[in-house]
């Protein structure tokens, strides 16, 4: 059974036979045509309330109209609107629900291997990320806000001798010698960088690999409609999400790269850091990063407290992603 799809007013007031405006109480509830969310607000078409809504059913009347009531809206049908709800969510919601679950579920099976390694993957990338913060403190701070304004350009800042300069001024008269001093010479494109300011765990392990593998231990058919509806936005999603988090691995290979390395050279302020830069590699940068994981092995009481911190972490990120869903 397909439901219309509904996303805009527009898509309302195209609908046959839709009107913007009914009385409940002299039309009477036949069905529910389909539940929407919608990418902006519109009037409920009920008189009397005509509040703009994002959300709620798309209704036909027993007179043959059809018209747009917000979720609770829909109550002013009286106990034919509880019941047609109850049927609309069995018959219709929920199968649609499932059967685009299972189809995700297939996906999974195929991707498995691919999943796998995506979360490998996040755990090096990230133990990378913390690496660098570990061992480049100072210019840690800086790829960070790079990350967070998208600069990726690196030019390197060359002293101009005093005729250049001179030459610079006689050009300019009036300024400043200071401001011809140096001159930036490009030297490259940070591969990535933007990646830094997200995080390689939340993008692929908790928004996809972690959440792939726990609706392999589901039972989707006993699922409550609230679940079973969170599910189902998850996998309409799931080929994006696997997009996505493919991108974010390959933007945190460029940027732990060699290469990457020596553009950041240019970028580096503190002679410390420009030099470790000049050998480092990125089995350096893991070792740093998995400094206190070599920790918590000798400590196992250390271990138990990550992992519930991780886990409560993981159970806050999907709560959240479930209140953004509604
Ligand atoms: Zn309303």
């Amino acid at each position: 059974m397909d439901r219309p799809t509904i996303h805009t007013p527009q898509d309302l007031r195209n609908y046959p036979n839709f009107v913007g405006s009914i009385d409940p109480k002299i039309q009477p509830l036949s069905h529910i045509i389909t539940g929407y969310y919608l990418n902006e607000e519109y009037p409920c078409g009920l008189k009397g309330c005509h509040q703009p809504h994002k959300e709620g059913y798309l209704v036909a009347l027993e007179d043959g109209n059809v018209s747009n009531v917000g979720w609770k809206c829909g109550e002013a049908f009286g106990e034919k609107f509880a019941i047609e709800k109850t049927r609309y969510t069995d018959l219709i919601l929920r199968p649609k629900a499932i059967q685009t679950i299972q189809e995700a579920i297939v996906k999974i099976h195929g991707l498995r291997q691919d999943l796998d390694n995506l979360a490998t993957e996040a755990d090096r990338l990230s133990q990378c990320k913390l690496g660098m913060r570990n061992y480049f403190p100072k210019l840690y701070k800086e790829l960070d806000r790079r990350a967070h304004s998208g600069t990726d350009r690196v030019v390197e800042q060359i002293e101009r001798t005093s005729k250049e300069i001179e030459d610079l001024q006689a050009l300019s008269p009036g300024a400043s010698r200071e401001s011809f001093r140096y001159r930036d010479e490009p030297r490259g494109v940070l591969q990535g960088i933007r990646v830094l300011a997200g995080n390689f765990r939340d993008d692929v392990i908790i928004r996809l690999t972690g959440r792939a593998t726990e609706l392999q231990h589901i039972n989707v058919t006993s699922l409550p409609t609230d679940k079973l509806l969170d599910w189902e936005r998850w996998a309409q999603n799931f080929d994006d999400t696997v997009t996505q988090a493919r991108a974010t691995i390959s933007a945190g290979n460029a940027l732990f790269s060699l290469e990457s390395f020596r553009l950041m050279t240019y970028i580096a302020t503190v002679d410390t850091e420009r030099a470790k830069l000049k050998t480092l590699t990125v089995a350096t940068l893991l070792r740093s990063g998995s400094g206190d994981a070599q920790v918590v092995s000798v400590h196992p009481a250390k271990q138990s407290k990550r992992d519930r911190d991780s886990q409560k972490r993981l159970e806050a990120t999907l709560q959240k992603a479930r209140n953004k869903g509604r």
